[in-house]
């Protein structure tokens, strides 16, 4: 969102909070003149839908992946502020294309890139559940990519 005051940059979210209206309260700061807002912005949906491998559709769901890397990064130093990261990356990437239709191999792929960067055993289960590694022979290849 643009800058009001200078109206030349634009502004970052500094702090955001749900209302119970479905409407979420952002404070804004502008990148190069520092001025602060607040918006009232309505939360859409999300309304990208998931092309699953076996053709079928179903809607997005942020739960979904979260649940995905919780299981993947159990026992695993990945903490809970780290999942919501790589959520919240992951949602934005989908989002900032205006697509509105991605593959669920799409959505791993790009999980996985993030998992990669923070934990190798996480990683790697995550890994193995999306990109279905067929036999022990491509986890091990896989691993020794790693190396
Ligand atoms: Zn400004």
């Amino acid at each position: 969102m643009q800058c009001p005051n200078c109206k030349k940059c634009e502004t970052q979210v500094i702090d955001s909070r749900m209302s119970e209206d479905n409407t979420v309260r952002r404070r804004r700061e502008c990148f190069c003149c520092r001025f602060r807002f607040t918006t009232f912005e309505r939360v859409e949906p999300a309304r990208a839908v998931v092309i699953k491998k076996n053709g079928r559709e179903e809607p997005f769901e942020r739960k979904k992946i979260e649940n995905g890397i919780r299981r993947a990064a159990k026992n695993t130093e990945v903490t809970e502020t780290d999942i919501e990261r790589i959520v919240t990356k992951v949602e934005q990437e989908i989002f900032k294309g205006g697509e509105d239709k991605i593959t669920s191999r799409e959505i791993g792929n790009l999980v996985i890139d993030k998992l990669k960067k923070i934990d190798e055993v996480a990683y790697l289960r995550f890994a193995s559940v999306y990109k279905e590694f067929s036999d022990i022979e491509t986890f091990e290849k896989e691993i020794n990519k790693m190396k």
